[in-house]
């Protein structure tokens, strides 16, 4: 795996979850980030976590408190809290 203009690989919401904070950091490589875009134009409910998440990881940027959108789903929120918590320390 390594040249871009890779096609996506079908990827599973889970692993999308818990790649997306890198995703975002742009820390993912090339193929991954294929397979992650390719199940955000799929997947509805992804794309929603994504847009989500990037609100926090701005948030987290500006040096404001973790606020998590209202609208989000709790249950998939406290995943994502549980992995970006798990990278830090
Ligand atoms: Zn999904």
């Amino acid at each position: 795996m390594s040249v871009l203009g890779q096609k996506p690989i079908e990827i599973d919401c889970e692993a999308v979850w818990r790649n997306i904070s890198d995703y975002l950091d742009k820390e993912v490589d090339p193929q991954l980030r294929v397979n992650l875009e390719a199940h955000f134009k799929d997947c509805a409910h992804c794309s929603a976590i994504l847009d989500g998440t990037r609100n926090v990881l701005k948030l987290v940027g500006d040096g404001r408190s973790f606020e998590l959108p209202a609208k989000a789903s709790k249950r998939l929120y406290a995943k994502l809290d549980e992995h970006l918590g798990r990278q830090k320390s």
